[in-house]
């Protein structure tokens, strides 16, 4: 049962001290004591616990862990917890998350979680004829992969299919690919992909009479997209200088260039990621496999694209989407390991690795619209270099209340420099 949660929209929470935003995040997701060290940095991954995730691990490595307001997904607020070091990005997702919320929020979708795993065959004589071997012994092959894991199989997933794919012209003469489509559930699920191909290799090479080299996971999960839609009325976006109709239509116009040009398309893109990649990485998830998907898919067509749409519809309200590839777990991988991800799962407070995905998507498709609505207005440097100023002044060497003193003498100046950072810090210190 999905249970009924307080709104997501939390007006002045940024104001709030970290401590008050903290306390406020328990108590809305109902953390305990021991979830709350664990966000304050008192408690979590630590060295030893670091030691067992990866090799030869010598620390830790901390990143901010922010919390995204205003969302409404499907008619259910979330508060979304986003590990990013970048200045801006959870503050243009909230702002945009408003927007959409008001529209009726984010409508979003996905596939069942089918992943695709690939088994490359070589010297075989034709390969169509093999094509043809293959697909012969498609209920056997199907029937072994189920074997590889029970517990997938048990909770519904398992084999889904196959595909035969024939290479002719590639740097090593012809080659066929076959492509094991396998219903993950709620893990990522390279490994058990990883796995099913390596059983199903020799069935294939009996069958073909070739020779099996890679049996590895796609990260082009074009089977398990996931889809956010959102509305907003162009009085949201009305700015001092701009009536709303001409931001939509400033919007709109940001995304033809993207549409029409890789060199945008590669930003407008980074820009969705900057959000996807944050919520991917606070549920301890794998985001170097979320952007490989990413970025192959808005390639799809042969010429790299957005991601993203923007339109105007009948009534002139601005519409985006968003879809794209989002292979990601609830369990497995560092999901259930690390333990910040663990107290991020319980903010989310999700059923399933789609209902993540679904959020994930939508928090991209905020990202794009707070970016390409800033870049279509004042242009991002106005707010970003004064949420920047901050980055600027730790880096310039101040620390406590010097930190918003000089951050507020950067903006008062209209100076938001490192230099003159450093200057004012040599100035407060003497
Ligand atoms: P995993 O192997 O750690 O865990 C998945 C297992 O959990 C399943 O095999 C299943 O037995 C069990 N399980 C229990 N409840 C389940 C449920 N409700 N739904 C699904 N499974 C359930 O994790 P994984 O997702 O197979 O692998 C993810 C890891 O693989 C990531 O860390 C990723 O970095 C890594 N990886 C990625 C690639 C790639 O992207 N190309 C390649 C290799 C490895």
């Amino acid at each position: 049962m999905v249970q009924q949660r307080p709104s997501s929209r939390l007006p002045g929470f940024f104001k709030r001290p970290l401590a008050e935003r903290a306390a406020l995040i328990s108590r809305w997701a109902g953390l305990d004591t021991s979830d709350q060290a664990v966000l304050l940095g008192m408690a979590g991954l630590n060295a030893t616990g670091a030691d067992h995730l990866i090799e030869n691990v010598v620390g830790v490595y901390a990143l901010p862990l922010g919390i995204a307001t205003n969302f409404l997904i499907n008619g259910r607020d979330y508060l979304i917890p986003m590990a990013v070091e970048e200045p801006s990005v959870v503050a243009g997702v909230s702002f945009a998350a408003r927007l959409a919320r008001d529209g009726g929020g984010f409508v979003a979708s996905s596939d069942d979680p089918v992943m695709i795993g690939q088994i490359q065959v070589l010297d075989v004589p034709d390969v169509y004829v093999a094509a043809g071997q293959v697909m012969a012994i498609k209920e056997q092959l199907l029937e072994e992969a189920n074997c590889c894991d029970l517990t997938i199989v048990g909770l519904g997933g398992g084999a889904r299919g196959l595909e035969v794919r024939p290479l002719l012209d590639t740097p090593a003469g012809p080659m066929l690919i076959v492509h094991l489509l396998y219903d993950v559930r709620d893990a990522m699920g390279a490994n058990t992909v990883n796995t099913a191909c390596e059983k199903l290799a020799p069935m294939i090479e009996s069958a073909t009479g070739g020779r099996v080299n890679l049996r590895i996971l796609s990260n082009l999960a074009d089977h398990r997209t996931a889809t956010a839609e959102c509305t907003i009325h162009p009085d949201e976006l009305e700015t001092d200088e701009l009536p709303g109709p001409e931001v939509v239509r400033g919007i709109v116009e940001a995304y033809a260039f993207a549409a029409a040009d890789p060199y945008r398309a590669a930003t407008h893109n980074k820009g969705i990621m900057n959000g996807m990649d944050a919520v991917c990485i606070a549920t301890g998830n794998d985001w170097r496999a979320l952007e490989a998907g990413a970025h192959a898919y808005a390639a799809r067509s042969g010429r790299y694209s957005s991601l993203s749409e923007w339109w105007v519809d009948r009534e002139n309200n601005l519409r985006g989407r968003l879809r794209l590839p989002v292979a990601v777990g609830t369990i497995g991988g560092a999901t259930r390991v690390h333990p910040a991800a663990g107290v991020v799962l319980k903010i989310l407070g999700i059923q399933s690795a789609r209902e993540l995905a679904e959020i994930m998507v939508s928090v991209g498709l905020a990202q794009n619209l707070a970016a390409i609505r800033a870049l279509a207005t004042t242009g991002i440097q106005a707010g970003h270099m004064r949420l920047h100023a901050r980055q600027m002044a730790v880096a310039a060497g101040a620390s406590g209340e010097m930190v918003q003193q000089i951050v507020e003498a950067m903006i008062a100046e209209g100076s938001i420099r490192l230099d003159r950072a450093q200057e004012l810090v040599r100035e407060m210190k003497d």
